[in-house]
Order: C-alpha cells, then sequence, then structure tokens
C-alpha cells in the first residue's frame, strides 16, 4: 500500500493537535506491546554448534525467538538465512466461481479449496480467513470504513462430503470477526489433502479499504473464502483482519470463472484463457500488437466500449471471464463498463531460462476522466517500473501486470499483478504510486513475508526500490532522501516506534507508517551505505532466490544479509529494527598534525554505526577515511582518528553523502559552520 499522501495529510493534522492520536488510532485494540525483551539472542553460529545457547551480553544481539530457535532445531529454518533442509509450507488449489451484480451490488460465489498438508502435524482445526467481515456491523476495526453492510454470508459450508453447520462446538464450524474455524469429521494427516467447498455472497463495499465500487467501477479483493496460514515458524496465523494492518497468505493455484454484464472489461490476477469467447477479434488484434509493441496501443478506446464493440455479445446480457493462475498469494479482479484499455510489452529479462528475453504485457484500465491526471502514461509508467525491477532484483515472472482505476480508498493497493489505484493525481505523484505498488510484486507477492506481523518486511522494501525507478523517470528527484527527512522529522517532532511490531499495535497510524516505510526504507539505504552497493545488490537477489514463493521471517532476512556480506550485522539489525535509538555521530574538535588531521569523534546517539569521515579544500579535493563500527561496539563513546587531508584544507565532516539518517547534522563538520 502506498503511505506518502495519506502520511503527509495525517502528519500535520498530528502537528496540529500537538501528540493526540491520529484519526487513524487503534484504540479498538490492545494497547502497545512492551518493548522487546531485553534478553540478548545468542550468536547463532555457535549456539547451533554446540546445541545450546551461549548467552551473550552484546548490548546489540538480538532478542530471543523460542519458536524460531524451535523451527531451526527441527530442520525448516538455519541460522544462515536458507530455508532448512526440512523447509515446508502448505499448499492449495482454488476453483471458483463468481458473479458481480452491478444493480445489486453484490458479489455470489461458490468454489471448491483443496487444502495439501504438507507439514508434519495432523490438522483436525482448520482456519478460513472472511476478510470481508470487517464490513460487519460488529466487526473491530481501526480504520474507518463508509458502512457497515453485514460482511460474507455463507449458504453452505462443507468439508469432502460432510456439509457443517455453524456450531459452537464439535464437528462444524463458527465464525469469529474475519476469521472461521471449521472443525472437521476426521483430521488431516500429514501428506493428505481435503476439500473445502463453500456458497457464499456478500455486499460489495462502498470505496473500501483497499477496493470496492466507485461509480461503476468495481475492484473485487479479499471476496472469496482463503484458507489461513499455517507454517513452520508459528502454526496457525488468525490475526483479525482490523483493517491498518495487511495479509499474511499461502501460495495457491487458482481457476476462476468470473461473470459479469456483457461489455464490462474484466482484468485478474491471472491469464485469461479464454479471450475467444469474451473479446472481440480487433481487441485481440489489439492486445497481440501490445505485445510485441514496445510504445502504449490503445487496445479499447472510449468509443469502443460496450458488448459487440470491444467485448463479445454474450448470453443473456453476460459474459463470463476465465483466469488461469499458479503460484499466487491472492486473485483480485476488476470490472467496469466505462474502462479505457491501454496495452505495452515491456522486456523483463530471462524467466523461462532459455537463454532469451522474455517480455510482460503492462495493461491499463481507467476512465475516461482520469485523463486529467495524466493516466494516458499509467502503462508506460508501469512497464518503466517493471524493467528497472527486473533489472535490480530479478525478471518479473507473470504473463501481464494491470494498473487499475479504482476507488479512492485504494490510493494505492497491490495485489497479484495487479494494482488499484484511486484519487487523484498528477504526473509525478501518479508515477510514484505505481512505483511503489508494483515493487510490491516482488515483495511481498513472490517473496511472501507476513504483512500484518513485519510491516516493514515488504512496505519497508517497496518504499526503498520505488526511489530507483522515480529516479529513472525524473532524474533530479530524491524519493531516498524524502523518506529519511520524514524519518528524522518524525523522531524530531513527533516520536517513533520500533520496527518489530505488529501492523495492528501502533500507537497511532503516523508511526505504523513511519516506522513502515520511511524508517525501514531508511535503513536499507544506510545498510547498502555499510556493506557497499555491490553486496547489498547481491543479498537481495539471494533472499529472494531462497525465498521466493516462500515465507522468510525477518530472521531468514537477516541471516541472508550476515550471510552473504559475512558479517555479523546484528548491531545493525538491534539499532534499527528492534529499538527507537537514535543516531547522532559528532565531531567534537580537530587538529591538524602536519599534513594529517587528528579528529575526535563522538557517538552522541546509541546506535553504532561506521563513521565515514571526508576532508576538503577549497577546490572541492577530497580525502576519505571509514572508521569502521567497532569503535563503538565494546561500549566507546569518543575516539581520536587520524587522516590524511588535501593540501589547503578547509573542512572535515562526518557522511556528506547522508547515507546515514543522522539526528543532528550541525555537529558533524569542522570547523562548525
Ligand atoms: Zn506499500
Amino acid at each position: 500500500m502506498t503511505m506518502s499522501r495519506q502520511l503527509t495529510f495525517r502528519y500535520l493534522a498530528l502537528l496540529l493537535v500537538a501528540g493526540c492520536a491520529s484519526p487513524q488510532s487503534s484504540s479498538n485494540v490492545s494497547g502497545p506491546q512492551p518493548k522487546p525483551v531485553p534478553e540478548a539472542r545468542a550468536p547463532r553460529t555457535s549456539a547451533q554448534a554446540s546445541g545450546q545457547r551461549a548467552e551473550s551480553t552484546k548490548a546489540w544481539a538480538l532478542p530471543l525467538w523460542p519458536e524460531f530457535d524451535a523451527a531451526v532445531a527441527r530442520g525448516t529454518r538455519t541460522t544462515t538465512g536458507q530455508p532448512g533442509p526440512n523447509y515446508w509450507q502448505q499448499g492449495a488449489s482454488y476453483k471458483l466461481e463468481a458473479e458481480m451484480n452491478p444493480v445489486a451490488k453484490r458479489l455470489s460465489g461458490t468454489g471448491t479449496i483443496t487444502y495439501q498438508n504438507n507439514s508434519p502435524d495432523e490438522l483436525a482445526v482448520l482456519y478460513v480467513q472472511a476478510y470481508n467481515n470487517l464490513f460487519a456491523p460488529q466487526a473491530k476495526r481501526n480504520t474507518e470504513v463508509l458502512a457497515a453492510l453485514g460482511g460474507i454470508r455463507f449458504t453452505r459450508v462443507q468439508a469432502g462430503r460432510t456439509v457443517l453447520d455453524s456450531t459452537a462446538a464439535g464437528v462444524g464450524f463458527s465464525v469469529t470477526g474475519t476469521v472461521m474455524q471449521i472443525r472437521l469429521p476426521e483430521p488431516v494427516g500429514p501428506g493428505k489433502s481435503i476439500e473445502l467447498s463453500f456458497d457464499w455472497n456478500l455486499r460489495i463495499a462502498p470505496d473500501g479499504p483497499r477496493g470496492g465500487q466507485d461509480r461503476e467501477t468495481y475492484v473485487l479483493s479479499y471476496w472469496y473464502p482463503q484458507m489461513a496460514v499455517y507454517d513452520d515458524v508459528g502454526g496457525w496465523q488468525v490475526d483479525q483482519y482490523l483493517g491498518n494492518a495487511e495479509f499474511y497468505m499461502g501460495y495457491a493455484d487458482y481457476d476462476v470463472a468470473l461473470t459479469v454484464p456483457a461489455g464490462w472489461l474484466v482484468t485478474s490476477t491471472g491469464e485469461l484463457t479464454n479471450a475467444d469467447e469474451v473479446l472481440a477479434e480487433e481487441t485481440r488484434r489489439r492486445l497481440a500488437q501490445a505485445r510485441s509493441s514496445g510504445t502504449v496501443v490503445n487496445v479499447v478506446r472510449q468509443q469502443e466500449r460496450g458488448a459487440g464493440k470491444s467485448t463479445t455479445e454474450g448470453n443473456d446480457g453476460k459474459l463470463t471471464w476465465r483466469y488461469r493462475a499458479n503460484n499466487v498469494r491472492d486473485v483480485t479482479w476488476a470490472t467496469s463498463n466505462l474502462y479505457l484499455w491501454d496495452a505495452v510489452g515491456v522486456e523483463t529479462g530471462d524467466v523461462n531460462g532459455d537463454g532469451r528475453p522474455d517480455t510482460t504485457l503492462v495493461e491499463s484500465f481507467y476512465r475516461p476522466d482520469r485523463l486529467r491526471d495524466g493516466w494516458h502514461e499509467s502503462a508506460r509508467y508501469g512497464a518503466k517500473a517493471i524493467s528497472v525491477y527486473s533489472k535490480a532484483l530479478w525478471p518479473y515472472p507473470w504473463p501481464h501486470m494491470s494498473v487499475v482505476d479504482g476507488p479512492p480508498s485504494c490510493g494505492g493497493m497491490e495485489y497479484p499483478m495487479l494494482t488499484c489505484i484511486g484519487g487523484s493525481f498528477n504526473a509525478r505523484s501518479l508515477f510514484d504510486v505505481e512505483a511503489h505498488e508494483i515493487a510490491h510484486m516482488w515483495f511481498p507477492m513472490m517473496v511472501g513475508s507476513d504483512e500484518k506481523r513485519y510491516a516493514w518486511q515488504d512496505e519497508g522494501m517497496a518504499q526503498f526500490f520505488q526511489a530507483a525507478a522515480i529516479r529513472e523517470e525524473f532524474p533530479t528527484a530524491d524519493d531516498e532522501g524524502e523518506s529519511r527527512r520524514n524519518y528524522v522529522e518524525a523522531v524530531r517532532y513527533i516520536g517513533e516506534t520500533e520496527l518489530m511490531r505488529h501492523g495492528d499495535r501502533y500507537p497511532n497510524y503516523t508511526e505504523y507508517g513511519v516506522a513502515s516505510y520511511f524508517k525501514a526504507a531508511t535503513a536499507l539505504v544506510a545498510l547498502r551505505g555499510v556493506i557497499g552497493d555491490s553486496t547489498f545488490a547481491r543479498a537481495l537477489r539471494e533472499y529472494g532466490r531462497r525465498w521466493i514463493y516462500r515465507h522468510p521471517t525477518p530472521l531468514d532476512f537477516f541471516e541472508t544479509v550476515n550471510d552473504v556480506a559475512q558479517q555479523d550485522l546484528d548491531w545493525f539489525w538491534r539499532s534499527w529494527y528492534y529499538e527507537t535509538w537514535k543516531l547522532d555521530l559528532a565531531i567534537d574538535d580537530a587538529m591538524i598534525v602536519g599534513d594529517s588531521l587528528d579528529v575526535q569523534i563522538e557517538n552522541r546517539g546509541r546506535v553504532p554505526m561506521p563513521v565515514v569521515l571526508v576532508a576538503q579544500n577549497q577546490k572541492g579535493e577530497r580525502t576519505r577515511v571509514t572508521v569502521p563500527v567497532d569503535v563503538w561496539l565494546s561500549g566507546t563513546k569518543r575516539a581520536t582518528v587520524r587522516m590524511a587531508i588535501p593540501t589547503g584544507f578547509t573542512r572535515v565532516e562526518i557522511d556528506p553523502d547522508e547515507q546515514f539518517p543522522d539526528l543532528d547534522r550541525t555537529n558533524n563538520t569542522w570547523p562548525r559552520r
């Protein structure tokens, strides 16, 4: 999801009310959690080697995580960031049919889920997410909704051949908030599968959050019962969907059939498998042309909308669009009778390993009145973002990427192969939001972390990578600097809460956003500064290679970077992810000694970081020395460093390139400015 625009508004509102909770205050959930336990996590390599925990007294060692250590002991995780030899995750295959009725504004669905138990555990109880119950009148929420509409109504729940009743106990099902519990007639053993089937219907929400209806435009997100994640570290993750914190979803295969009025255009996660039945010949011809074209093709123009024009006539005024998607976390779709349709092909790299570059199709669906916001550029913007990330990370693997004009509440919201974008934009803000959401195709759509409990693990990545795409289109833009300034100013004027916290347990939305987006992106910039550009790039690619279509925890990310960089960076993870320690490096004094300079440096904050000292003369000639972080790790707060200086030396400065978010830069130079 996109943060920046919402934050600007809420941030100002918060400043005006001088510290009161923002409008997004999570007053109906339990208050802030205590700080992470001060117990130190042992260095993991020695702990594993000796089979027992060697207590560490390092102030920067990571907090204990007994469930993770137990997973290491079972061989599903490792202490080096690789999935363990016994790593497993659950599988599922969905066959879903849904009809959207724009008059009643209802969706009705029927479908089966074949759930594959790959865990070593016998499961007598299964959990299914019913996210749409966010809209039930009695739902707990930490987000505003426009109307309480009743949530999702199940008219049939079946396990195998047994039709289940809604019961409080015993065989049957019960729904609490947004989570359904199914108590099976017989447990599903390890390696076995079970078929669940459902009939359901729901009233489509007007404007979100994250989808819904906006005039004749519908974005259908969280529209079907979805298996909750059962994983090797935490077991069932059945946290309620309260509106703010996002999702944790398992990988599955989907066959979906979506029925809408003829003439309405549809786009969905997955590949359209019956284009011949739903698209007019000319529409198909232009799509094929777009695939091999480097410039945007108008697939459906304003006068070409409607049944018998861009789509086929259909039966009884309806058309059923069929999609197939393998190994994705979710399926979301959008439909409108107002959409224009643009598309452009873009090279992504060698996806299938045949040595030749592959392409994907970037599609854009928008209403004509969005042209004033620059939506005619939206397909090209999407293609540029895909191209940048495919080079920086790994090739975009899917057949298409749809950028969809949706309800304002979307702001920007990511789904596999699709992003819903709502609100008003200009060229720069439209590019920014597309760049952010498309970065989410890598994190968390491909690298499937738990967004609810570790929002930084996908939001921080998206916020970090969007900067590279933005720079490609707007060479003078400094998006990394904007994130850093947002973080630094929030710390100065509001206060902050650490990154390692459940997304629904921040004191307010602003602190959730500062931590998960701006501080998380700023920490990645700082990490790149610490380990260097090429090691950083290798570490991120290796993290992707190890965890693509899997479920990495924060430790799997930290350990992968430690492993690739061949460094113990726990001081970094502890400082930036688990704590709200401040960075304030300073030059206390300096003295010229012959052709060298003795610089007295001080660590006035609590975060240990390397000290990059740059001395320069009037001509701008520079000398540089980097004091390794070790100078601080023993607890020392002051040190003297001798460095070479250029002839005609005028000044010395700590971190003049601003790689690190130093809270007070006025003490970074000598002589003081
Ligand atoms: Zn996001």
